[in-house]
């Protein structure tokens, strides 16, 4: 069961200290007890605080070990209040945002972490859509289309995949991919659709094979009745990613920063109907914990998708 704030006075009723902090952050990293990051051996002696020893392996460590959080210098409870504002924040933060209302010094500094915690929007090991999926693709940061199967520049293409709850958009997923060739399309569909979904796609070519790598692939053919929305859920998400971009960026989003943007768009998406923003601040600080250390330098190049895993039989 899920123990969180749920408004701004009860946290800071909850989080007066650092201390109270690492108290809760250590429930949610290790529910059934502390263990050690390093070994995992689940032996471990606690030191003064907020040490503590590994039994096995000797390694001294703290909760914020090999998390989000590992580097920092700033105490934790500016972390929280990071994390309330951007998970409260109905349409998405901005850097100058977190800034004023943490009193940081540097826009800089706030700048990182937004984009670390955006990061963090994404759960490592999340699972993949099922059901009935629509998959298309959408070129980002451009006004007119460019050709399908070939760069068009300054434009991103990203592959958006949209699940059905009944007539209504369940879940999304999005990943940037480099064209929309056969290759680059289904690896993408691979790593966000499960094996054995439907999915819906239009006559593109690049989804010919879809059925091949274990999808049941149906093509929505183009009928005569023009402007016929042939696949309305994930052409929605394409029109609302672009107004969201627009809006809450004013479209100022560096092509290698845009998989940050695409996780909170897809954080906030998949969670537009939670009632309760307190969820949304437990769910992210909970991702924050489980993730592995971000360092500035690495969130300047942006993020690609994980190359393949060796392909094993286990499924
Ligand atoms: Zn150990």
């Amino acid at each position: 069961m899920a123990e969180y704030p749920q408004t701004a006075i009860e946290l800071h009723d909850w989080f007066p200290t650092d201390q109270a902090c690492r108290d809760y952050l250590v429930r949610l990293r290790w529910p059934e007890g502390v263990r050690c990051p390093d070994c995992g051996a689940a032996e471990v002696w606690s030191m003064t605080p907020p040490f503590y020893r590994c039994a096995g392996c000797g390694y001294d460590f703290t909760v914020t070990a090999g998390t989000l959080f590992a580097d920092t210098h700033k105490p934790l409870r500016l972390w929280l209040e990071a994390i309330w504002y951007v998970t409260n924040q109905k349409s998405g933060a901005s850097a100058l945002g977190v800034q004023r209302v943490l009193g940081l010094g540097s826009y800089r500094t706030a700048w990182n972490w937004l984009h670390k915690l955006r990061r963090a929007m994404v759960r490592p090991g999340r699972d993949r859509l099922s059901g009935l999926v629509e998959v298309d693709e959408a070129f980002l940061g451009g006004p007119r289309p460019g050709k399908r199967g070939r760069g068009a520049a300054g434009k991103t293409l990203v592959l958006v995949a949209a699940q059905a709850d009944g007539r209504k958009i369940g879940r999304i997923r999005l990943a940037r991919i480099a064209d929309a060739s056969a290759a680059s399309l289904e690896y993408a569909v691979q790593q966000v659709v499960e094996p054995g979904t439907r999915i819906q796609t239009d006559d593109w070519s690049g989804y010919n094979h879809l059925n091949a790598r274990g999808y049941v692939h149906e093509v929505i053919q183009p009928t005569a009745e023009l402007g016929e929305n042939l696949l309305p859920r994930v052409n929605l998400t394409v029109s609302l990613l672009k107004r969201w971009l627009l809006g809450t960026h004013q479209g100022a989003v560096r092509p290698a920063h845009l998989d940050y943007y695409l996780d909170e768009f897809t954080f906030r998406f998949n969670r537009r109907t939670s009632r309760s923003r307190g969820l949304l601040f437990y769910r992210l600080l909970q991702q924050a914990v489980a993730l592995q250390p971000v360092r500035g330098k690495d969130l300047v190049g942006g993020r690609s998708l994980p190359r393949p895993e060796p392909t094993t039989n286990s499924g």
